[in-house]
């Protein structure tokens, strides 16, 4: 790992994380994301090229619109951030190897739909409708272990949250079904279990804080898309390892033969 290469990197991620960021809450609402230009969400005055520059741009102007005074939300450059460590911890888990190319295209896919499900409670058919062919192209040519393995894991992802769907009458959304079919074209059948398993983990951690910091209410929707993407990327940069150490943990003496199963 080459300090500067990482450094490229991180930065690459702060600046693509500001267009995905752009494209979440755009996409939804069918707004073209690359010719109109961004403008002030509360006097709508169109952003000047200094204002664009990501994370720079809302330190300098301290999060304030240069026009109107009124604070411009910290979720902007906490995408963008986020975005750049994500690529960063991408790089020094897989180096520049075509599984990073996987993770690139994995952590765009969940930047938008964090963006969107928060903001609107969707997950925009156009976004899997990019998503999964780039998956299959992907996968054809870096194919997992068996190769059919992509197909096991998209029936998997669709199969089992049509089954909770269907048994909790809406516990979960088509949108949270076609996404982890869409992901399970990526990560193979073992991590769509693994990433259902922690997205549950993970949902539920974030609800009961949320529920008891009053910040939303009982009865309120909860968007499930983020703890998926979330579990996602934890499943393809560390799901062996989750896997192994699991087994080994849990399973002492009968292990061995558990993860030569894995
Ligand atoms: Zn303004």
């Amino acid at each position: 790992m080459e300090l500067l290469q990482a450094l490229n990197i991180f930065v690459t991620g702060i600046i693509l994380g500001s267009f995905l960021n752009v494209v979440g809450l755009r996409l939804p609402k069918n707004i073209p994301f690359t010719t109109s230009r961004s403008a002030c969400p509360h006097c709508t005055t169109p952003l000047q090229e200094r204002d664009l520059i990501p994370l720079f741009s809302y330190l300098i102007s301290k999060g304030k619109c240069r026009h109107c005074q009124l604070s411009i939300s910290i979720t902007y450059p906490l995408i963008e951030l986020i975005t750049g460590f994500l690529f960063l911890l991408a790089y020094i888990n897989l180096g520049l190897s075509l599984e990073f190319a996987g993770a690139i295209l994995l952590i765009s896919l969940a930047v938008v739909v964090t963006v969107s499900d928060i903001n609107y409670m969707l997950i925009p058919n156009k976004l899997l409708l990019f998503f999964a062919p780039s998956f299959i192209i992907f996968r054809t040519l870096h194919p997992l272990q068996p190769w059919y393995d992509s197909i096991y894991g998209a029936l998997a992802g669709f199969g089992i949250i049509f089954v909770i769907i269907v048994l909790s009458k809406g516990g979960m959304g088509a949108g949270d079904m076609k996404l982890l079919g869409t992901l399970g074209i990526l990560l193979g059948l073992k991590l769509t279990l693994l990433t259902l398993f922690l997205a549950t983990l993970i949902g539920t951690v974030v609800s009961l804080t949320l529920l008891s910091f009053k910040v939303i209410g009982r009865k309120d929707p909860f968007p499930f898309g983020p703890s998926i993407v979330m579990a996602a990327v934890i499943s393809y940069l560390f799901g062996f390892d989750l896997l192994q150490f699991y087994f080994e943990t849990f399973f002492l003496g009968g292990g061995e033969t558990i993860v030569s199963f894995f």
